[in-house]
């Protein structure tokens, strides 16, 4: 079996988080981070670098041969057993304190930021995107609780999340009801003593059930007696699959049960589970009817994961495909032959081979320090103790987390399928491990809110309703470091004449959604691409203008990876400007009948 490679890009990180985004600096400057030093940052990196690379990155692929199993117990409940080496790899992870690195302290959490925890991410999902998700549901889950949960709750559940002797998931969707959560049909029915008996079917639930924890504690959304209809109406309940006394010691077993598991295009070694729930016992969070907002707190940390999900399959895809171009010999290179004493020459010296390879190293790089320019916005939001510029952050973070989920994301689908490409045929046979890659990541685009949906919260939510004030803020920021750029490189004006487009883009879109009612459901993918290459460019410009004046040839291929950008990449924001400006009436000019399904 040929096995994957992965050496964590710890230089590439290094430079990120030191000199474009002087983290140290930063964290130095805020009371509430003052604790966090890149001595010690380095360690965890380092420690990271080394379980993905030695622990993870082993059992993906048996992981995805092997998948998640289903069977219904003794007692009549379903279990899952995860794959071979999960349950060794889950406690070694646990037991270092990796779930609660992000953690609150007040509660056993470890209190380090999203820029250092995001890093620690990457590496992860490069390694094993299924198991990654077993944790992540838990730090997500975590943080809804944090928000939200009363103080008893926080007692209750937090440490033991934190520590991963339990797990987390979040249950929202519904057979018919995925993206309109409003019409979810999930009871809650209260009782005299304060609790509620939950009844309903949840599909999807990734990491449902499974055998790495003792206790399972689900977030449930639901409906109780008499709650306005749609999403209005929709709390959040805290549902343990096993009861515990005060000192936390497990009793009997709640009135719930996984029916079954999904058996999935990839992620297979993550339980994606049909959850059943049966007069189940449960405790709200928060006030009735205000479970969305909760819920919002998870989805939307979990929307910059799942951009993080695709990064992590665009660098192993990209290392795999690196070692690849270099070993395989297939043609002699049309500027003259390279191996004179072999029949023919590597792949990498074909302009064609370094186009795709290119493209995915470009994502990985761009992607990498926009998560890291979120995760310091959230930082920002979350530790900042002057109101107005946390105020600024979260509104920054609001702008960007739909990009982070669905652009890191599409991009990502893309790099995968490039470098799978590479490998030709051997892209496609199993064994080389590409086809996982490209398996795995697709399920970014689609889960927490499909990349659709993402785009019309950007255009809807955080452009339109506000007339557009969220993007002009950020062009004005992206101007502002454009102009006092010392670096003269080509990513200057062209970030410069991206935000121009953006400007321009943003105003015409506007002006056609005042006329024409489906524009924004229309144009949404579009725009949502247009902003990213945008983005994208002012995070090559960012990158640029930190290794100006540095030596080196890693500071050299940062130049020369930022004009391939500009070169090769970025032209693409005009194409999609365009089509933005088409509008919606090329699709909406249809009469329903052309869409009528073929007859027998
Ligand atoms: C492997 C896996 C793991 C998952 N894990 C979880 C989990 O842990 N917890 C959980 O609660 N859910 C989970 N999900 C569910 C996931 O979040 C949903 O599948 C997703 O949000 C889409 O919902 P849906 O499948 O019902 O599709 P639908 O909502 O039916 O959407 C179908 C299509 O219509 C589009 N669409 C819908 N409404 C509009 C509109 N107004 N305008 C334009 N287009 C629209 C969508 O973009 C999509 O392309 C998981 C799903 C999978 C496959």
């Amino acid at each position: 079996m040929t096995m994957s490679i992965y050496n964590a890009p710890l230089q590439d990180m290094r430079f990120i988080l030191n000199d474009v985004f002087k983290a140290e600096q930063f964290w130095q400057s805020n009371e509430k981070l003052e604790h966090v030093d890149m001595d010690t940052v380095n360690m965890i990196l380092e420690e990271m670098a080394k379980l993905s690379k030695n622990i993870l990155l082993p059992i993906n692929r048996e992981g995805d041969e092997e998948g998640a199993t289903h069977k219904i117990g003794a007692d009549g409940k379903g279990e899952v057993t995860t794959p071979a080496g999960f349950k060794d790899a889950y406690k070694e992870y646990a037991e270092a304190g990796w779930i609660g690195l992000g953690g609150d302290p007040e509660y056993g959490g470890q209190g380090f930021p999203k820029m250092v925890t995001m890093l620690a991410e990457e590496m992860m999902f490069t390694t094993n995107q299924s198991f990654a998700l077993y944790p992540n549901l838990t730090v997500g889950a975590s943080l809804a609780l944090l928000a939200s949960a009363s103080e008893q709750q926080k007692q209750t559940y937090l440490e033991k999340l934190y520590s991963g002797e339990w797990s987390g998931t979040m249950c929202l969707t519904e057979p018919h009801a995925g993206t309109d959560l409003g019409i979810i049909k999930t009871k809650a029915t209260p009782n005299d003593d304060g609790s509620y008996d939950i009844t309903g079917t949840k599909i999807f639930i990734t990491a449902g059930e499974h055998d790495l924890t003792s206790n399972i504690v689900h977030l449930v959304l639901a409906k109780t007696p008499n709650a306005p209809a749609g999403s209005k109406g929709i709390s959040l309940f805290v549902v343990p699959k096993f009861h515990f006394d005060e000192n936390g010691n497990l009793g009997e077993r709640n009135n719930m049960s996984a029916g079954s598991i999904e058996h999935k295009m990839g992620i297979k070694a993550s339980a994606t589970c049909v959850m059943n729930f049966d007069n189940a016992k449960g405790w709200i969070i928060g006030e009735e009817n205000t479970g969305l907002a909760a819920m919002f707190v998870m989805m939307n940390y979990e929307r910059l994961t799942m951009g993080l999900q695709g990064l992590g399959g665009t660098e192993l895809a990209y290392q795999n495909a690196l070692v690849y171009a270099n070993d395989r010999l297939q043609s002699r290179s049309d500027s003259g032959v390279k191996n004179p004493d072999k029949s023919a020459d590597q792949l990498i010296h074909h302009a064609d081979i370094r186009r795709m390879l290119l493209n995915a190293k470009a994502n990985s790089e761009a992607s990498r320090c926009f998560a890291m320019y979120v995760a310091k916005q959230l930082d920002t939001a979350k530790f900042s103790t002057d109101k107005e510029v946390a105020k600024a952050a979260n509104a920054r973070v609001a702008l960007l987390t739909p990009i982070t989920k669905a652009f890191l994301t599409d991009k990502a689908l893309e790099s995968t399928v490039d470098c799978q490409q590479v490998f030709g045929g051997h892209g496609y046979i199993r064994e080389w491990g590409m086809e996982q890659i490209v398996r795995d990541t697709r399920i970014a685009q689609i889960y927490e809110g499909t990349n659709g949906i993402q785009s019309l919260d950007l255009l809807g939510r955080k452009v339109a309703k506000n007339g557009g004030a969220f993007m002009a803020d950020f062009i004005a920021e992206i101007r502002e470091f454009v102009k006092n750029m010392s670096s003269e490189h080509s990513i200057k004006q062209a970030t410069l004449s991206a935000a121009n487009t953006l400007e321009g883009l943003t105003k015409t879109v506007l002006a056609n959604i005042s006329e024409r009612k489906d524009e924004i459901n229309g144009c949404a993918v579009d725009y949502l691409h247009a902003t990213g290459y945008l983005c994208y460019a002012y995070m090559f410009a960012m990158m640029i203008e930190a290794a100006n004046g540095k030596d080196g040839e890693f500071y050299n291929n940062k130049a020369k990876l930022a004009d391939y950008f500009v070169a090769r990449i970025l032209p693409r924001i005009n194409a999609h400007a365009e089509m933005v400006q088409a509008g919606s009436e090329p699709m909406m000019a249809f009469d329903l009948d052309y869409f009528k399904p073929a007859e027998a």
